[in-house]
């Protein structure tokens, strides 16, 4: 094995984590600390609409030693399935991806006053302002709903509000505007980003990767806490067969859901170098665009 083999044997990666930017509990000093715990070589920052968090988990990585992908992951929707994507190495100042960011913040915000409407109606005197509070983030969602009902002694646990209020079709329960697909990836693009549909196993509609990988998807997250070995091989296969990039993790949001996941799910480090290298094909066939 030559050096450079035996290097990345050695060195593995957490590429999807949410912070206290959107629905995880840890901030950027916690997360590097407890990604150093689990001798992650990197680890990339995925939290649901926003990159708010990338510049402060940058730079606690780097005092402790770890290299950070900044990331996000977004939500689109096809044929009425939501599908979650994935978009690694952006621009985090990207002018487009900030306006549209912002734009998804404020329907996320707007659904919280209108799920928490719904609560009321049932009698249940929970505040839109104890859950903005709760979740002191500017992408706001659901599970900060959840905990919201739990520490106003409204529900017993996270799990009980989403079975009695914010489960799709339970009476809480608001849809979301969502971009298509081909939207998402082409934000994620234009940012210079490597667009990989997250957790493909919990949509259960495997026959949209052929359309996803025909319109331009890079990857595949064929790794991930809710996949089963067979599942993370069915995926591995299919991105073969589609020349797609094989990406995992843990999909850790701290302590917001029970167990506390980063590090659990790592892939190789040669993962993250051939998401670097089509990272750097994407931002250049972008600088061509705009340089004729
Ligand atoms: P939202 O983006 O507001 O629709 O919320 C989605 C988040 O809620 C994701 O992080 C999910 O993992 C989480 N979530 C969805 N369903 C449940 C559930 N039944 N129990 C706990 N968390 C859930
Ligand atoms: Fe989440
Ligand atoms: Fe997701
Ligand atoms: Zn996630």
């Amino acid at each position: 094995m030559n050096p450079r083999a035996q290097d990345f044997a050695e060195k593995v990666a957490d590429l999807h984590l949410h912070s206290r930017f959107s629905d995880g509990t840890y901030g950027p000093e916690e997360m590097a600390a407890r990604a150093r715990q689990c001798q992650l070589a990197a680890i990339a920052l995925t939290d649901h609409d926003s990159v708010e968090g990338c510049a402060g988990t940058a730079r606690a990585c780097e005092a402790a030693g770890i290299e950070f992908i900044p990331g996000t992951e977004l939500t689109a929707e096809q044929d009425g399935n939501e599908l979650h994507f994935l978009g690694y190495f952006i621009d985090t100042q990207n002018p487009r991806l900030l306006t549209q960011i912002a734009r998804f913040q404020a329907v996320r915000q707007n659904r919280i006053r209108e799920m928490v409407a719904r609560i009321n109606r049932l009698h249940v005197p929970l505040s839109a302002d104890a859950v903005f509070a709760l979740a002191n983030c500017r992408a706001p969602g659901r599970p900060h709903v959840a905990r919201a009902l739990v520490a106003a002694g409204l529900c017993a646990t996270p799990d009980e509000a989403f079975e009695r209020f914010l489960r799709k079709d339970r009476p809480a329960w608001v849809p979301k505007f969502k971009m298509s697909a081909k939207e998402a990836l082409e934000l994620i693009h234009q940012a210079g980003g490597v667009a990989v549909l997250a957790h493909p196993g919990l949509n259960r509609t495997d026959e949209v990767i052929p359309g996803l990988a025909e319109a331009g998807m890079d990857g595949l997250e064929c790794f991930h806490t809710k996949h089963s070995p067979a599942t993370a091989e069915r995926y591995q296969e299919l991105a073969g067969r589609f020349n797609l990039l094989v990406t995992g993790g843990s999909d850790c949001h701290g302590l917001s859901k029970g167990r506390v996941l980063i590090g659990t799910v790592k892939v190789p480090y040669q993962y993250v170098e051939a998401l670097r290298a089509r990272a750097a094909e994407i931002k250049a066939s972008a600088a061509a665009r705009v340089t004729p």
